[in-house]
């Protein structure tokens, strides 16, 4: 699940895992546990998140390596917010092809930025979410513009990127991504 933060990309991954009874792996979830209980990642990866930049390459890839392992990832998964940028996605691939499996679907959800920063301040009141303020808000909005919106490119070249309106109510929403997936 691809998209500007605010999209929809968590609540959409969770409403098909349950669905099709898959796996959702949050890289930003992973890393705000790992915040919560002060691990040495945590600690490293709190400035970054705060500020709304990216956590290394490095430290988001060993993530996914190791999590897609994991047992309960053998019947599907749903990656939310994983990759963010071209080298995240080349190691993916490479990763995946490793064990055999490959990435089957890529929706890109699309929604205006005025639109964005209203539900992420809407967030912001229900979830207090440290990085949904808006000097951070407007920091990833444009490190996606420009780190993660040119993986659209990389997928569509792959022939497996589909853009989903990410505007509307979650059930319609949540239909279109239906339609896509077709499972
Ligand atoms: P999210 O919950 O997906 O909005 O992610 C929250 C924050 O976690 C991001 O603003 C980044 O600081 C960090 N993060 C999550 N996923 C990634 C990723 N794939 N690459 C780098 N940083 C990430």
């Amino acid at each position: 699940m691809m998209g500007p933060p605010g999209a929809g990309k968590g609540t959409q991954s969770k409403i098909v895992c349950n669905r099709l009874g898959i796996i959702q792996i949050s890289t930003g979830d992973i890393l705000r546990d790992s915040v919560k209980k002060e691990t040495i990642l945590g600690v490293k990866a709190k400035k970054f998140m705060d500020a709304g930049n990216l956590v290394s390459d490095e430290i988001v890839i060993g993530i996914i390596e190791e999590r897609i392992q994991e047992d309960d990832c053998k019947g599907g998964f749903i990656l939310d917010g994983f990759p963010r940028t071209t080298d995240q996605a080349k190691a993916l691939d490479d990763i995946l092809t490793k064990f055999g499996r490959k990435v089957d679907h890529v929706i890109n959800f699309e929604v205006q930025n005025e639109a964005l920063v209203e539900r992420l301040l809407q967030r912001a009141k229900k979830e207090g979410r440290a990085d949904d303020n808006i000097e951070s808000i407007s920091n990833r909005l444009k490190i996606f513009n420009e780190q993660t919106q040119p993986l659209i490119n990389y997928y569509t070249k792959n022939g497996i990127s589909n853009a989903v309106a990410g505007e509307g109510d979650i059930e319609e929403i949540s239909n279109r991504v239906k339609n896509v997936i077709k499972a």
